[in-house]
C-alpha cells in the first residue's frame, strides 16, 4: 500500500528515488510497478507525506 498525504510538491522524493518511480506534478505520484519499497523517499520527505506498507 502506498499513500501520499500532505505532499507539498517539493520534488525531493523524485530526485532521491533510484528506481525512477516518482513523478511530481503538484503532488507526488508513485508508480507501484517500479517502486521496490526501498523507503528512500519516505526518509527524505520533509513533511512525512509518504506512507509505504
Ligand atoms: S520506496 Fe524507493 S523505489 Fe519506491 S518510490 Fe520510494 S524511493 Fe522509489
Ligand atoms: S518529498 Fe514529500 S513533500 Fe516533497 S514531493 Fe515528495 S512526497 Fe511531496
Amino acid at each position: 500500500m502506498i499513500e501520499i498525504k500532505g505532499c507539498v510538491g517539493c520534488s525531493l522524493c523524485m530526485l532521491v528515488c533510484k528506481f525512477n518511480a516518482i513523478r511530481v506534478f503538484g503532488e507526488a505520484k508513485i508508480d507501484e510497478e517500479k517502486c521496490v519499497k526501498c523507503m528512500r523517499c519516505v526518509d527524505y520527505c520533509p513533511v512525512d507525506a509518504v506512507n509505504i506498507a
